[in-house]
């Protein structure tokens, strides 16, 4: 009897402190809204914990629980998390020598005898087409596909059906070559052809390229015109800026009068090199009609470096010509976002973006549903 009573007092105080620590939380929670809504606009970094109180909320709130992306200003830009950010160093690369040359050399250019004006209008031109478009590539939907659509039976605790570890075959025009379909057991969705699971962002993309550490975000469908207009605008950006400084360099007569402009065309020459052969092979794999994922399966190795890019035979994307190639792909039509970070769904009965692996982990508590879906 003592010790039943002193078990309920123990109880007793347990839910008292736990009704207390809900009553302090939920009282925190009222006094901090404001500022957490605000800073959750601003930078949604893990996804809403009561987001299923909400129910309306705009998707870049749920987006983070199961995607590694963080959202910015109510999710119109996004970037990956626990990476190494390379791409503000990036950013620094486009803007530094900006900003030296709107200091030291434009007004220079601006007011001389033969009038170099459309020359510096040509460079601040094309550098703002290099900074839009690294920030569009870095920061837009590269082509997220929807969780969770091809589903196993709920009886199993959606337990992926033994089938769906085959692969699909299609037919194409071409008699001697297949398109490959495969099952994304992350994310739950038979994938489009040519699509792919990128493990860094979490998430199957459309049509993908590659996860391109520069700009810290895939290149697949929806920005793969933007990233090749980045290294197209900005190797002409190093264009523009080792003319504008040569200019300078060359109409004083001491070369030791202009440092920044030597500095300024050391720079260009230093930075001219990557966007512009990355641009070449871009325009090779177009060509050849191959995305880098394809090609890096063909060749077998991780790095295309001093491998010979060819058409492969058995491509069942062939268009029949280098530039209906390469125009098949760089003009492709970017479509609309499957998975919009702007878009209100009903969050808590959406599944779409839903991680079941965790979730029925719960409900059914087997362990061997989490298996499945790693
Ligand atoms: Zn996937
Ligand atoms: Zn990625």
């Amino acid at each position: 009897m003592k010790i039943r009573r002193k078990s309920s007092r123990y109880s007793d105080s347990v839910r008292s402190s736990k009704f207390d620590y809900e009553e302090e939380c939920s009282q925190e929670r009222r006094d901090k809204n404001w500022f957490h809504t605000l800073f959750r606009w601003i930078i949604t970094i893990n996804g809403d914990p009561i987001i299923n109180e909400t129910n309306n909320a705009r998707n870049y709130r749920y987006l983070p629980t199961t995607t590694n992306y963080i959202f910015f200003l109510g999710g119109r830009f996004r970037q990956v998390k626990d990476t190494q950010y390379l791409s503000l160093g990036v950013l620094l690369i486009i803007i530094i020598p900006m900003v030296l040359f709107s200091i030291f050399e434009t007004g220079k250019l601006w007011h001389t005898e033969k009038g170099y004006k459309l020359l510096v209008i040509w460079f601040y031109y094309i550098w703002a087409i290099c900074l839009g478009s690294f920030i569009k590539t870095a920061t837009s939907d590269p082509g997220v596909l929807p969780r969770n659509v091809h589903l196993g039976s709920v009886q199993r605790n959606f337990q992926i059906p033994q089938e769906y570890y085959n692969q699909i075959t299609l037919p194409t025009f071409h008699t001697d070559c297949n398109i490959v379909l495969k099952y994304c057991k992350t994310c739950r969705i038979w994938r489009p052809p040519r699509s792919s699971h990128c493990s860094i962002c979490e998430t199957c993309v459309l049509m993908h390229d590659h996860h391109c550490v520069w700009v810290n975000n895939c290149v697949g469908q929806r920005n793969y015109r933007y990233f090749l207009t980045f290294l197209t605008s900005s190797t002409l950006t190093s264009i523009f800026l080792i003319v504008n400084a040569a200019i300078d360099v060359a109409r004083t007569p001491d070369v030791t009068d202009t440092p920044v402009a030597v500095l300024l065309i050391v720079y260009g020459f230093l930075t001219i090199w990557y966007p512009m052969i990355l641009l070449m092979y871009h325009v090779f794999m177009t060509g050849t009609q191959q995305t880098t994922r394809e090609y890096l399966k063909q060749i077998g190795f991780k790095n295309p470096v001093f491998h010979k890019i060819k058409r492969r035979p058995d491509n069942p994307f062939e268009r029949g010509g280098f530039f209906k190639n390469m125009g098949s792909l760089m003009l492709q039509v970017r479509g609309n976002a499957l998975v919009s970070a702007r878009h209100r769904d009903h969050a808590g009965t959406d599944w779409t973006h839903m991680d079941l692996s965790t979730s029925f982990q719960m409900v059914s508590g087997h362990p061997e549903s989490n298996e499945t879906a790693a």
